[in-house]
């Protein structure tokens, strides 16, 4: 025997007496009074888990269905597509790749086609890019999506007075006639050294976004383009990843009509249209 240990001291009958077997009772129901706290409390906490795993999955199942409704709601994404290319013949003569070569900039007189491509604009494209332009934007509308010619062909004399007035604007400020033509020639393009002037090029916006800026490459309408524009002859003529070799910041607004065996075989490429045409020059 120890020190410790409580001697459980005999009865008269050399049964343990009535205070022990009390206090055992008492002991064995604060155990089993623990074992059920003990019980009750992990169920609990098995219960508070599990309703957090629920909630928080409910929340997560719900904000994704709300993103799902929105992404179909608002746009429609296309999966990249991979053409044919291997039948395609470069021509450096072809008059899809006009100005590329250095022709630009274009003469006074330079002759150019043209045609109404927008009926609610009245904006024109050189005749060809102008009825290619329509057929694209009939195909856009049957899928829902409205494609808006904001500018397309700009002849020399628009050119010219856009610039003018931008250079007036300088000349007002108090700079020289130098500084005033350097300063507008970084703002509006010379007359002749715009592509809007070979009437090829398109600016193509969407009613419900019409700034030229880069927020219109958040629009269904661009998304289409990107899609489907190649197959009516229209290339993304400033990418955002080939700025380095157009030299133009991106311009998802700004479309190039090039004929469709071009643009199929420059969009398969993935270069910009003037390393394409570089490119296929070395290798002539
Ligand atoms: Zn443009």
């Amino acid at each position: 025997m120890t020190e410790r240990e409580i001697p459980v001291r005999p009865a008269a009958d050399g049964r343990p007496g009535a205070g022990t077997q009390r206090r055992a009772r008492e002991a064995q129901r604060r155990r089993r009074k623990r074992a059920r706290m003990l019980r009750r409390c992990t169920l609990l906490a098995a219960g508070v888990c599990l309703a957090a795993v629920l909630v928080i999955s409910g929340v997560r199942m719900a904000a994704g269905s709300v993103q799902a409704a929105a992404a179909s709601g608002s746009k429609t994404a296309y999966a990249p597509v991979e053409y044919d290319v291997s039948g395609y013949v470069f021509n450096a003569g072809d008059p899809g790749l006009l100005g590329v070569d250095g022709s630009l900039p274009l003469a006074e007189d330079y002759p150019v086609d043209t045609a109404e491509a927008d009926d609610d604009t009245g904006k024109s494209l050189q005749s060809e890019a102008a009825a290619a332009y329509r057929q694209m934007a009939a195909a856009a509308q049957a899928d829902g999506v409205e494609l808006m010619l904001c500018s397309g062909y700009r002849d020399y004399a628009y050119q010219q007075g856009l610039f003018e007035k931008r250079k007036k604007k300088y000349l007002a400020q108090g700079l020289s006639d130098e500084e005033a033509d350097a300063r507008a020639a970084t703002i509006v393009a010379r007359p002749g050294t715009s592509e809007h002037a070979t009437g090829l090029a398109a600016d193509i916006v969407t009613p419900d976004y019409q700034n030229l800026d880069t927020g219109f490459a958040d629009t269904q309408a661009y998304a289409w383009l990107c899609r489907y524009a190649p197959e009516y002859g229209f290339i993304l003529r400033y990418p955002q990843d080939r700025q380095a070799a157009t030299g133009i910041v991106y311009e998802p607004w700004h479309w190039r009509y090039v004929g469709v065996e071009n643009a199929k075989a420059i969009t398969q490429s993935g270069l910009s249209l003037e390393e394409f045409v570089a490119l296929h020059q070395l290798g002539a």
